[in-house]
């Protein structure tokens, strides 16, 4: 474990993880520093409380010896990493290190680490759900809930830390390695900000870098960019599959799920699919993962049953919101890429009426094409996003530019005819009209109650 007692180390970026790296560093006695871009008045509140706890603050900018003079730094996953002050003192051979290294070095116990384009909240509340079942001592945290430098403190020899961990954070770990990591999917996302496909794919594989021997990684078979990371794995290798049944891991054969602990072992029934209480095959891969890691971790299948029959779907992630004259509207505001669209247009059959956009993350609509093209009724598009989606989309299917929300609800909610859905599914960021994917969430929600107040008027 390192020594931080009298060690000068700068945070920088002061967002929830940062501000918790910030606390914890300082509580172990480092000299600490905060730097962050955003004005002294965007960081207002904030600013009192490292005060207080002797942590000194640059806001408004980075300067470069605020970055010289230090033993350590420690960058937040929404800092790019090509920020020219760091690249200026990684050359001088300052240590950089992110949130999740930091904690990783204090964390006590076990952990299974859980990374992939999209499901990972969902399978991470998943595990952390199965283990509390099973009676082990769980903390959940990482990119969901509380970051993971707030679970030392409670972290013991006995703890599973159950963490949800994004492409950014693993981009500055060194010796973190999980006993179990899960890698759900790799599909293009945030090639905004990683440049290539291949650069986003070598920082998730990241994830099992320091794994060894008695570690375990458990890969997608069917995803062909995930399967591909086992041939860099120096861990235990472990498979889900929907399509197949596999060497060791996880399937689905007669409506079962079904886990082999070991290449020579016999197969077990888990549970049947049935019991899943979550839409979408999608949900199915997540519930596959979870099982695999969950059964690593020790828990009894009993435990997995129980856990995953009473699992409720997380907020904003293809979440029913109301059924209104015979039209179901589901909330997917969390689909802030191609391939979560893809997969939420896939669980309904038909009749969809789907809003797309938001901010662009330099995304291939076109990929959509065929499920639009069988499923989807009519797009609502919004944001400022929209002219691309149309432009690409245009010939597919029936378009409706709404510009915002409110619009693309009411219009799509007035076509919608008993027994098909209203979609909110927008395969975009949220960033130019929305808070975050929580607030857009939000929003459709009260829109949707607000219609419904209205058809109640319409009808009286
Ligand atoms: P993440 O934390 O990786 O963003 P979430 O569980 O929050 O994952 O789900 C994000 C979005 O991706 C949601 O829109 C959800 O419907 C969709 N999704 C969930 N699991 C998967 C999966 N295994 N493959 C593809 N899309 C998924």
């Amino acid at each position: 474990m390192m020594e931080l007692k009298g060690k000068k180390v700068l945070v920088v970026g002061l967002g929830k993880s940062g501000l918790a790296a910030a606390l914890f560093l300082r509580r172990r006695g480092a000299l600490v520093t905060v730097s962050d871009v955003r004005s002294a008045e965007a960081l207002a509140k904030d600013i009192p409380a490292l005060l207080e706890e002797g942590i000194m603050v640059e806001a408004g900018g980075h300067g470069l010896l605020t970055f010289r003079r230090q033993d350590l730094i420690v960058v937040s996953p929404g800092v790019p990493l090509d920020t020219p002050e760091l690249v200026q003192v990684k050359k001088f051979g300052l240590p950089v290190i992110g949130e999740l290294e930091l904690a990783a070095r204090f964390l006590k116990g076990k952990s299974v680490a859980i990374t992939g384009s999209n499901g990972k909240t969902t399978t991470t509340a998943l595990v952390g759900e199965i283990l509390q079942e099973a009676g082990k001592h769980t903390l959940v945290g990482g990119n969901i809930g509380v970051p993971v430098v707030a679970l030392i403190d409670e972290s013991a020899d006995d703890s599973w830390a159950v963490l949800e961990v994004s492409s950014f954070q693993l981009e500055t770990t060194e010796e973190f390695h999980p006993n179990i990591a899960v890698i759900l999917n790799i599909t293009p996302d945030h090639l905004d900000r990683h440049g290539t496909f291949e650069n986003y794919a070598r920082a998730k594989e990241r994830i099992f870098a320091a794994q060894t021997e008695q570690d375990c990684v458990v890969l997608n078979a069917d995803n062909a960019r995930a399967a591909a990371a086992a041939s860099r794995a120096t861990s235990q290798v472990y498979w889900f599959s929907l399509e197949h049944p596999v060497t060791q891991g996880t399937w689905v054969a007669d409506g079962e799920v079904m886990y082999k602990p070991a290449k020579d072992a016999a197969a077990e029934p888990v549970m049947p699919l049935s019991g899943i209480p979550l839409k979408g095959e999608h949900n199915v891969e997540n519930v596959l993962a979870a099982v695999c890691a969950a059964r690593l971790a020790g828990a009894p299948a009993e435990s997995v049953r129980r856990a995953i029959e009473s699992f409720k779907a997380v907020e904003h992630r293809l979440e029913y919101v109301a059924t209104l004259n015979g039209v179901e509207f589901y909330n997917d505001s969390k689909a802030t890429n191609v391939d979560a669209t893809a997969k939420a247009i896939a669980a309904f059959s038909t009749g969809i009426h789907l809003i797309l956009g938001g901010k662009d993350k330099n995304s291939d609509y076109t990929l959509l094409a065929d499920l639009l093209r069988s499923r989807v009724r009519a797009v609502y598009t919004i944001g400022s996003a929209a002219a691309k989606i149309e432009s690409q989309l245009r010939g597919v299917v029936s378009l409706h530019s709404c510009e915002t929300l409110d619009k693309a609800v009411s219009a799509a909610a007035a076509a919608a005819r008993p027994g098909e859905v209203v979609l909110l599914a927008p395969a975009c960021s949220s960033f130019d009209q929305f808070e975050s994917y929580e607030h857009r969430g939000r929003v459709f929600k009260e829109l949707v109650n607000e219609w419904r107040g209205w058809k109640v008027w319409q009808n009286a």
